[in-house]
């Protein structure tokens, strides 16, 4: 029995266990993958979400994993003109980290601040609070648990969401690849955002001599930016890429009885680069403090 159960263990399921387990709360995180996961994902970090970082007591251990400091974000168009603006520099310098990497250190965190984690548990049915029913009951590879409060922090596709009958119809409007590579030498420390005739692709350097590409098209095009990235990165035809769609679904309303949806689950991201793990971190934070003032009528802090 727990106070609040939360769905996936990403930027915005992990902030808000970490902030509901250190107000004190019985806090359960479930997570379908076993950590560490690479996600789709650009691997930038908005310098805003330093703050937050911060009120996790993680700046440090942020900063001693790999990652690559961007000083200049480059937009490329189509016929090759370039602008470049110039991003924040020291401490609040953005920086571009493999999700791998710091999504384990988000959840660890939620762990030593005394969340109950349980790692390759996919949710597949739910019983919410009724009449007859004070509190939720979640199942998970064949146990269940039962939570006053649960939050759907389970990606883009949530299955919360779903089995809640709230989740959008989506349309595969557009595809995303994603990899790692060699970083070129002459790379820089720049994020680029290259617009193509077949879609656009994101570019940073992660630490460890390694590159982040993605790339984001509509379904019959992707081979052939696909194709594109092979010759302009030297990539071999057999390389593996990871890939998600749909990306874009109409918002959810974040708040209901006893279930908060958190992160991509609430549709909280950026509208022009589609970035958020800072959305994802800083719903996950809001959805932990109203837990904590209204719905548990402000259990102590520890
Ligand atoms: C191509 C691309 C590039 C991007 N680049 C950037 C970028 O550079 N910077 C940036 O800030 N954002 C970027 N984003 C957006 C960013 O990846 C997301 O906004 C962010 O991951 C959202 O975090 P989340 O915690 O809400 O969800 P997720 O990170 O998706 O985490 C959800 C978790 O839920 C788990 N889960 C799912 N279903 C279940 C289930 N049934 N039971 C249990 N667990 C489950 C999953 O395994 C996963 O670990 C990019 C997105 C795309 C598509």
């Amino acid at each position: 029995m727990f106070d609040v159960a939360i769905i996936g263990s990403g930027p915005a399921g992990s902030s808000c266990a970490a902030f509901c387990a250190n107000a004190g709360l019985r806090t359960l995180l479930l997570e379908r993958e076993k950590f560490p996961r690479e996600k789709v994902c650009g691997d930038c970090l908005n310098p805003a979400c330093w703050p937050i970082l911060r009120r996790l007591q993680l700046i440090e251990r942020v900063r001693m994993l790999p990652h690559g400091v961007l000083d200049r974000v480059e937009f490329i168009g189509i016929g090759g003109r370039t602008l470049a603006v110039n991003l924040p520099v020291g401490d609040e310098a953005e920086i571009a980290v493999k999700r791998s990497l710091f999504d384990q250190l988000l959840m660890r965190r939620a762990r030593e601040l005394g969340a109950s984690i349980s790692e390759g548990r996919t949710v597949t049915a739910l019983a919410a609070p009724d009449a007859g029913r004070e509190n939720w009951t979640i199942t998970a590879s064949e146990e269940t648990f039962e939570s006053r409060v649960l939050i759907a922090a389970d990606g883009r596709n949530s299955t919360v969401a779903r089995l809640c009958n709230l989740i959008p119809r989506g349309t595969k409007e557009r595809v995303a690849l994603q990899t790692h590579l060699p970083l070129p030498h002459d790379f820089g420390n720049r994020v680029v955002l290259q617009f193509l005739p077949e879609g656009y692709s994101g570019q940073a350097p992660v630490g460890n001599g390694e590159l982040n590409l993605c790339l984001v098209s509509v379904p019959r095009k992707i081979a052939a930016l696909r194709n594109w990235a092979e010759t302009r990165f030297g990539i071999s035809a057999e390389h593996s890429w990871r890939t998600i769609t749909p990306l874009t679904r109409a918002p959810i309303a974040p708040a209901r009885r006893a279930l908060f949806l958190v992160g991509d689950a609430a549709r909280v991201v950026e509208p022009f680069t589609g970035e958020g793990i800072y959305y994802a971190m800083a719903s996950g934070e809001l959805a932990a403090g109203a837990i904590v003032r209204n719905v548990m009528g402000g259990v102590k802090a520890k």
